[in-house]
């Protein structure tokens, strides 16, 4: 493990930083007192220097928003440059920035989803999205995903169908969660994909009939679910539910906070099956995440419905100029380097069989799947009945050795419950891209450790 470049003096500011945070930082999901963060002393495209100046390869992307790499020139130059210009504006004026953001991403977006709303985050996003869609179709119950993520906010979190939704759900507020498609651990015993995606469908609109399509007002589904296993929708999928949501007068809700800006190989990961969705939100990648940026897409529908009423909600920093900056540097920078195209290519020629030959090889893979930089490996004890390497909603001392040898071996991992998730960024080259997986190789045999005899 390299420690080029990291100076003592850089290493000793670590272990203040670190003090500092275990005195007065409060961090998210965890409980305080065991909790041991790692310290980041600098980070520079896929790689990342931790405390100790050990030299990782984010293969993570962090929360899966750093799409582009860490420090990309042109967009720190951009947000040095609209700091020094001017570095906030309240929402109701008019800004370059924001407007010229605002231009790009609906160049991108598919069908009509030709406005954006602006939000600090995703989750903000999935907020203003349902409200929206309620508004629009005047109708109060929303349809949501179990296994899906969709942020930490009140409703947000209620809209969520993993785990962290627990501790939060004290008022659905409308919320009615269905099956998903996920052919892997089919709910409906389906044995082919195309009997998974005719059965998810009966169930999904079972679902709206019997809950009654005069008080569903939106649909919101994560187009490839990502924090809950980028199970990717079986073909027919997600027209079906496009279609489904068109018959019942449903808005539908595209969920492309972590699926979009690349990560999947589009643009958009809608635009895998040619599907329009009614709003479509986004975050993360939008800027890479170099500064707080989430939006709502909206189609021309929508925007009729606010038209002439009023829109009832707004957000201090709605389209910050410095957030704004970072995602027209950022989507210019993805556009001139071909960065979506680079991500559709190493997932069909480098990582995917990469994957498929260490399932071929590690008896501890139970599935591969994913597309683009967004790709998950599920591990299991034992292949015939796939039993999870870790319960869902927990770790296990097998994941947590996983785990270890990964960090051991050189990389900054997502790993959750059983599942280890390949998501470096789009533009990480395919030597380093090799690297990881021959990093994951040697970790895997680790896992098979864990196998039933
Ligand atoms: N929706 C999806 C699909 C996500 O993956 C996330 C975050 O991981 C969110 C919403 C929430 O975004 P944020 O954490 O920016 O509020």
């Amino acid at each position: 493990v390299s420690t080029e470049t990291i100076t003592p003096e850089q290493i000793a500011a670590g272990v203040r930083a670190h003090q500092l945070d275990k005195e007065h930082v409060f961090h998210s999901w965890q409980a305080q007192g065991p909790f041991a963060p790692m310290t980041i002393l600098k980070t520079q495209g896929s790689w990342i220097w931790d405390g100790e100046g050990n030299k990782l390869l984010d293969f993570s992307s962090q929360l899966v928003n750093t799409n582009i790499g860490h420090q990309h020139p042109k967009v720190v130059a951009a947000i040095q440059s609209q700091a020094a210009d001017i570095c906030t504006i309240a929402p109701q004026h008019v800004n370059d920035a924001r407007s010229e953001a605002a231009r790009l991403i609906a160049s991108l977006t598919p069908g009509d989803l030709d406005h954006v709303f602006f939000t600090n985050g995703g989750a903000d996003a999935v907020e203003h999205a349902i409200r929206m869609a309620r508004l629009h179709t005047g109708k109060h119950k929303v349809l949501a995903a179990y296994r899906s993520y969709h942020g930490g906010t009140h409703l947000a979190i209620n809209l969520t169908g993993d785990p962290r939704r627990f501790a939060s759900d004290h008022g659905t507020d409308g919320v009615v969660h269905f099956m998903p498609a996920y052919h892997y651990r089919s709910y409906f015993s389906a044995a082919t994909e195309a009997e998974e995606t005719e059965r998810a469908l009966r169930h999904l609109e079972d679902t709206i009939v019997l809950e009654g399509p005069d008080t569903i007002g939106a649909l919101i589904l994560e187009s490839i679910p990502g924090t809950a296993g980028i199970y990717m929708p079986p073909a027919g999928y997600m027209a079906g539910v496009r279609e489904l949501t068109r018959k019942y007068g449903i808005a539908y809700i595209a969920d492309e906070v972590m699926a979009g800006f690349g990560r999947a190989g589009q643009w958009f990961s809608v635009d895998h099956w040619d599907v329009v969705p009614d709003l479509l939100t986004f975050a993360k990648g939008v800027n890479s995440g170099y500064v707080p940026l989430g939006g709502v897409a909206i189609s021309g529908a929508i925007y009729e419905t606010f038209r002439e009423r009023a829109y009832p909600g707004g957000l201090t920093y709605s389209g910050h100029p410095l957030a704004c900056a970072a995602a027209v540097a950022t989507i210019t920078a993805m556009k001139d380097e071909a960065m979506v195209e680079n991500s559709a290519r190493i997932g069909a020629e480098i990582i995917g069989p990469a994957l498929e030959e260490l399932k071929a090889k590690h008896p501890s893979v139970g599935d591969v799947r994913g597309t683009g930089c967004f790709w998950a490996l599920e591990l299991v004890t034992n292949r015939e009945t796939r039993e999870p390497m870790a319960p869902y909603g927990g770790s296990s001392p097998a994941m947590a050795a996983v785990t270890g040898a990964l960090k051991k071996a050189g990389m900054l991992p997502f790993v959750n419950f059983n599942r280890i998730h390949v998501v470096p960024p789009l533009n990480i080259s395919d030597e380093d891209l090799r690297t990881g997986l021959a990093m994951l190789d040697e970790a895997l045999s680790v896992a098979d450790g864990f196998v039933e005899a």
